[in-house]
């Protein structure tokens, strides 16, 4: 619910309400305007007496949040959610770039595309060391292997990194390494793997599921929130619909309505949105053009040889002339791109040391 105070209510009003709620166990995210102070209020709804709440002091009115994701809502939450990691602000004017492989497939491969998306202009980096593949007999991902190399990467960089986790069980492990968890589409319902996520507090991208409706995505941006990690972001990666000349068909209409209906911020994965890299140029710029807060692309320095995802896979040249036109994109929209100069050099929540020895 919505705790509207009366103008002239006293500090010390407001700290009675938060005070009274937060003993039963909800949560508040109190807004201090010029006028007056508001504050959002969520938890089980049985153990807070809206009633009761609308007779304390200072109380102008209280309001139930209509929609069922409630900490995800823009009513409990109206300005946009900023997600810090390192140096790099995502969520603000800024729009970020994140780029990289499908999977990391070795040192030397990750280093290489590494360094060429960071000439490219990208922010932070992305590669796979867990692999949701469709078939069991696929290649599954190096994985804690793919970790060291992540992390040796962004020690290299200075780019902040990205990486899928799959089970509850490895959270605490991909947390010391990554400094975003990235949250599949095949798993934006498994609810065991995004309570793990909310109770480590870690920045994550929950990706939007091939058939995922925004509702039901927002509901799972609330499991995670519910634990009070508020450093979500989401990813719009194409959904299923009946067209076949594209993997999947990118829901465009998703960034205005997430802005409309969420304060968190949201990505666009035009690489697996339509499965071929001729598209993605185009679909990059009109996600940029409908108010993503960043692209994530995926960047091979040779997609014919690449283990997963190389038809949609970009070579770094073509990469980096598509930042160039991003960035006209984004400057036309009111948005700017950072120079990866100033953005990059500080670790963001990876805590774990490079462990690779340099051969
Ligand atoms: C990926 O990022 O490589 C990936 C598997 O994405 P998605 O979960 O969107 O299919
Ligand atoms: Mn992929």
């Amino acid at each position: 619910m919505i705790v509207v105070m009366e103008p002239t209510a006293t500090k010390e009003q407001v700290n009675a309400i938060i005070e009274r709620v937060e003993a039963v166990g909800c949560k508040t995210h109190p807004i201090i305007g010029a006028e007056r102070t508001v504050i959002g209020v969520i938890g089980d709804g049985r153990v807070i007496d809206a009633r009761q709440i609308g007779r304390m002091i200072g109380v102008e009115t209280v309001m139930p949040i209509s929609k069922p994701y409630k900490g995800a809502s823009r009513e409990f939450k109206p300005q946009d959610t900023i997600i810090q990691v390192g140096n790099v602000t995502i969520g603000g004017k800024e729009l970020v770039m994140m780029a990289g492989p499908c999977s990391v497939e070795g040192r030397s491969q990750l280093l290489e595309v590494a360094h060429a998306c960071k000439e490219a202009g990208a922010h932070i980096l992305r590669g796979g060391a867990y692999k949701p593949r469709s078939s069991p007999y696929s290649f599954q991902g190096l994985g804690e292997e793919g970790l060291r190399y992540l992390a040796e990467a962004r020690e290299a960089t200075g780019m902040p990194v990205i990486t899928e986790v799959m089970e509850p069980a490895l959270v605490p492990l991909v947390c010391d390494y990554a400094d975003i968890l990235q949250v599949g589409a095949r798993n934006m319902q498994n609810y065991a793997l995004l309570n793990a996520i909310g109770k480590s507090g870690h920045p994550v991208l929950l990706k939007r599921s091939f058939s995922g409706t925004i509702e039901e995505w927002l509901m799972s941006a609330e499991y995670i929130l519910s634990h009070g990690n508020n450093n979500v972001m989401l990813c719009e990666r194409g959904i299923r619909a009946n067209e076949t000349e594209t993997r999947n068909t990118l829901d465009i209409s998703a960034v205005p309505v997430i802005k409309h209906l969420s304060h968190l911020p949201i990505i666009v994965d035009p690489s697996h949105a339509t499965g071929k890299w001729e598209y993605v140029g185009a679909t990059s710029k009109a996600a940029v053009a409908a108010g993503a807060d960043g692209v994530i692309l995926e960047v091979h320095p040779k997609p014919d040889e690449a283990w997963s995802d190389g038809r949609q896979s970009l070579k770094p040249e073509k990469y980096a002339a598509l930042v160039q036109e991003m960035r006209a994109v984004a400057l036309a929209v009111g948005r700017s791109v950072p120079s990866n100069q100033t953005t990059i050099g500080q670790n963001g929540h990876g805590k774990r040391p490079l462990l690779v020895p340099t051969p």
